[in-house]
């Protein structure tokens, strides 16, 4: 199975099985690049490595863009802010692995049920600061940092990279929003995480009190946060 049918797969696969992140995924750019080791977001949209792709099964794909959605959802990229990159990184990827299908995700990822429903902020506090990380690369000599192993401190390997969120807070609001509708749209089909679903009902609380100010303020709520 080539890489592009091998998405397709894992998009209809989540369209039908997991409604939420199959109905982000349509609204998202998601590209080829084969100049990133694995796969990439910058909170807006998705790049992944054909070659990568080609090592994995069609379920370790699916597992690997729920991933990046999960990235996208949580604002991972404009949570990011002044912090050690490479420390959230892997603070990022221990919190949203666990709310994956462990048998959808490369063996080698983080995941350690000692950060179950921790958010990524606590556990890039408890991290020791010198841990050596390393990321899932492609693999051969033309992929990769050639490292092998874990860091210290780590089970595991990051899955991507995270750069920063373009647009400020523009481009979180609209996020937020359109996290907001696809959990809507689809809340009752497929099952959720309790830690996701929690999540979604905070966004949306806290949304509903930004419609109130506006409408209080100026008598009408602007498009981009409803
Ligand atoms: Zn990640």
């Amino acid at each position: 199975m080539d890489v592009k049918e091998k998405v397709s797969k894992a998009k209809a696969r989540l369209l039908l099985n997991q409604p939420f992140y199959g109905t982000l995924l349509l609204s998202t750019d998601l590209s080829e690049d084969d100049k990133i080791p694995s796969a990439c977001t910058n909170g807006v949209s998705i790049r992944y490595n054909p070659k990568w792709f080609d090592t994995l099964t069609p379920e370790q794909v699916q597992g690997v863009l729920q991933h990046e959605i999960l990235h996208i959802v949580f604002l991972h990229c404009d949570r990011l802010k002044r912090k050690d990159a490479k420390l959230w990184n892997v603070a990022t990827d221990y919190a949203i692995n666990l709310l994956i299908n462990y048998n959808l995700l490369p063996k080698e990822v983080l995941r350690d049920s000692q950060w179950e429903g921790k958010a990524a902020e606590e556990i890039y506090d408890k991290l020791p600061k010198d841990v050596n990380v390393v990321n899932i690369s492609v693999p051969g000599p033309c992929g990769g940092s050639g490292k092998s192993g874990q860091g210290k401190g780590l089970n595991g390997k990051v899955i991507d990279e995270l750069q920063p969120m373009p647009g400020g807070d523009e481009t979180r609001a609209e996020i937020e929003s359109k996290v907001i509708v696809a959990y809507e749209a689809t809340k009752d089909k497929g099952d959720l995480p309790a830690g996701l679903t929690r999540y979604f009902e905070e966004l949306r609380k806290s949304r509903v009190k930004w419609s109130s100010i506006f409408m209080l303020l100026y008598g009408h709520v602007p498009a981009n946060i409803l």
